[in-house]
């Protein structure tokens, strides 16, 4: 009995054959994943073959192993995969124990994504402590802070003053981000625990004047403003 990456393996390389007409196939790697849901990628990097496979279908049967290795090696090759082979695959993976699991992986990564404060470049617990000495006068209590779950592009922060949360998207978490933009968006973040949203004409307003007021304390204001512009431009 072969593991599920050596199986995997030899499906891909006969897919190579087949799919992509070659005698002699790539070098393969086949590594399961913890992707949240039942997500499978491949990719080509110096001449080898990377596949990704949902740990979810770890226990899969060689049939649904093949189908799916043919599947991804067609979409290298912008080719359709054949009918057999998604039916294949779609019945085992769209069956209910399946699916449980898959929503499972995803809700408990969810849920372990909303912890820790430490990313690859930035700290948010160090980010928000030095904030607070700077311009708050240490009066904020620390609430919870956490990097989202995905690299949001057009949300950068968010405070849920319900679960007293801050959270920073991880595409901040980026060398390529210079720390007084991010330091910013965390200060943006926290004035939203100083002012209270106020309720103005029936209307709710999270940016009062006084916030406006106080963003511009800020200490490099100008440069920050400016950066965010150009990364909501993107
Ligand atoms: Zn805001």
């Amino acid at each position: 009995m072969f593991s599920g990456e050596a199986s995997m393996k030899i499906h891909v390389a006969e897919a190579f054959r087949q799919v992509g007409n070659r005698s002699e196939p790539p070098e393969i790697q086949v590594s399961f994943y913890p992707f949240a849901g039942l997500n499978h990628t491949i990719r080509i990097r110096k001449q080898r073959v990377y596949v990704r496979v949902s740990d979810v279908l770890r226990d899969a049967p060689q049939q649904v192993y093949r189908a799916l290795a043919f599947m991804l090696v067609s979409k290298l090759y912008n080719k359709r995969a054949s009918t057999e082979d998604v039916k294949l695959y779609r019945q085992y993976a769209y069956q209910p124990d399946v699916l449980r699991a898959s929503d499972l992986a995803r809700q408990q990564r969810g849920r372990k994504r909303l912890t820790g404060s430490d990313g690859f470049t930035y700290n948010l617990d160090k980010l928000f402590a030095r904030l607070n000495r700077q311009y708050f006068d240490n009066e904020l209590t620390k609430p919870t802070l956490s990097w989202s779950a995905r690299r949001t592009k057009r949300i950068l922060g968010h405070h849920d003053y319900v679960h007293e949360t801050i959270v920073i998207s991880r595409s901040l978490d980026d060398p390529q981000i210079p720390e007084y933009l991010i330091s910013f968006v965390m200060y943006h973040e926290m004035l939203h625990m100083k002012h209270r949203s106020r309720i103005i004409n029936g209307r709710r307003i999270y940016h009062t004047a006084a916030f406006r007021a106080d963003e511009r304390r800020f200490d490099r204001y100008e440069d920050a403003a400016e950066e965010l512009d150009k990364l909501a431009g993107r």
